[in-house]
């Protein structure tokens, strides 16, 4: 599609490169593994040696050092091809990585940043739990010191990649049980699969993001190493919500992708269609639906865009980057909808695209902090401004 962006000749490059990787190793293969549910570890590989898995890791680590503009770029194409190889770049790139950059030691640093950003481990990024969701800060697994090691204990829910992950960043509370400080008595550590009492729990079977795994993880008297705990062992949770201010402007160009895509085979078919002796695109009430569409898709883009280069430029983005997920989250679902119109009752078969487009819009509205969570984030915003 023709957007209003204007792209460097590294940036025209890098949505080339994303393009041709998907048109070889994404696009042919979308529709089996969301049928069978199947997560393809190589890609994990092949995203590595493309520098995909560090965009945004410096050079000195074997990142690509790109800022979060060129980054997001290459994410809207590969969400394009598929939503489940989508939301494997964002998570990876945006919260565990964005979490070891800024608040890592430099031993810590060196220690995972590298194979993270070669691909040869998958991030992870563990918060929720069965029953602390929406209000994550009411978590209940415990990290307990005992000498020069914390003993860990509970169960993570909903966490994507995290039965492939070689790095999972893990918030768990530090404050002892009977005396509980909230979000202030969380620590992050650095966790990984080797660790004894590391478990991967129940595989949710979804209704869309199919070929992203989604596990819950269990530690149990799992013993990590004092060095594996990140910064201070009680803010953790607030490293987590500042990265996912990374997070929420990844899931919105995740959505933008999946709209974009949907918007695309709309559009064809609107063209090759015949009905009552002509092209469906003919009909005004169809073109007013691709019209819609484009426009809510470009507005979408543009906000994601302009709160990039603002976060790029070192300003808070907070209350923006949860516009930019409520707003193109939202677009998507609705574009999904229009597409599935567009293709009548083929739209609604398996034998055409737009209906995986559509079942992988939904998640979008909800991880990462609902919908109804980015609203009340955006309220506070617009009440304290
Ligand atoms: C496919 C998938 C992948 C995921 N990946 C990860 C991951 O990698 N790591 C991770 O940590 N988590 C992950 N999650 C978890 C995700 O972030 C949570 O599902 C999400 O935060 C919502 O929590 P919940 O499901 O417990 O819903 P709940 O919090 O129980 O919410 C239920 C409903 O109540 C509403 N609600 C709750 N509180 C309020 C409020 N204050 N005001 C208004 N409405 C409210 C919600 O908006 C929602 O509509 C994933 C989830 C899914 C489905």
């Amino acid at each position: 599609m023709n957007s209003l962006l204007h792209l460097s000749e590294t940036q025209r490059a890098i949505v080339d490169t994303a393009r041709e990787f998907c048109a070889a190793e994404v696009t042919p293969y979308a529709a089996q593994w969301d049928r069978d549910a199947h997560f393809d570890p190589t890609l994990t590989h092949k995203l590595g040696e493309l520098g995909f898995l560090g965009m945004m890791i410096p050079e000195a680590h074997d990142g690509l050092g790109l800022d979060t503009t060129t980054y997001l770029l290459a994410l809207e194409e590969i969400s394009a091809a598929d939503a489940s190889v989508g939301v494997l770049m964002s998570v990876h790139n945006s919260l565990p990585t964005q979490m070891l950059l800024k608040y890592g030691s430099e031993a810590q640093r060196r220690e995972f940043l590298g194979p993270l950003a070669r691909g040869e481990k998958l991030g992870a990024f563990a918060l929720s739990e069965p029953d602390a969701g929406s209000d994550a800060a009411a978590m209940r697994a415990q990290a307990v010191r005992d000498g020069d090691d914390w003993v860990l204990n509970g169960t993570k829910a909903w966490i994507s990649a995290g039965g492939h992950a070689g790095v999972v960043l893990a918030m768990v509370r530090t404050d002892s049980s009977d005396a509980r400080k909230g979000a202030k008595g969380i620590g992050a550590f650095i966790v990984t699969p080797d660790l004894p009492g590391f478990k991967v729990g129940k595989k949710e079977n979804k209704m869309g993001l199919r070929a992203s795994e989604t596990v819950q993880l269990v530690f149990d008297n799992m013993r990590v190493p004092g060095d594996r705990l990140l910064g201070d062992p009680t803010q953790g949770f607030v490293y987590a919500l500042q990265s996912l201010e990374s997070g929420r402007l990844g899931i919105a160009t995740q959505a933008l992708g999946i709209a974009r895509a949907a918007y695309d085979h709309a559009r064809a078919y609107a063209r090759e269609r015949q009905q009552f002796g002509q092209a469906i695109g003919e009909f005004q009430g169809v073109q007013f639906k691709l019209a819609d569409m484009a426009t809510r898709i470009n507005a979408a883009r543009s906000l994601i865009h302009a709160t990039a280069a603002a976060k790029d430029r070192g300003e808070a983005v907070g209350e923006y980057a949860s516009m930019c997920k409520l707003f193109a989250t939202e677009t998507a679902m609705w574009v999904t909808t229009q597409a599935i119109q567009v293709f009548g009752g083929y739209g609604y078969t398996t034998d055409y695209p737009v209906e995986k487009l559509f079942r992988d819009a939904k998640v979008t509205e909800i991880y990462e902090g609902t919908s109804e969570i980015q609203r009340v984030v955006i309220g506070r915003a617009a009440l304290k401004g």
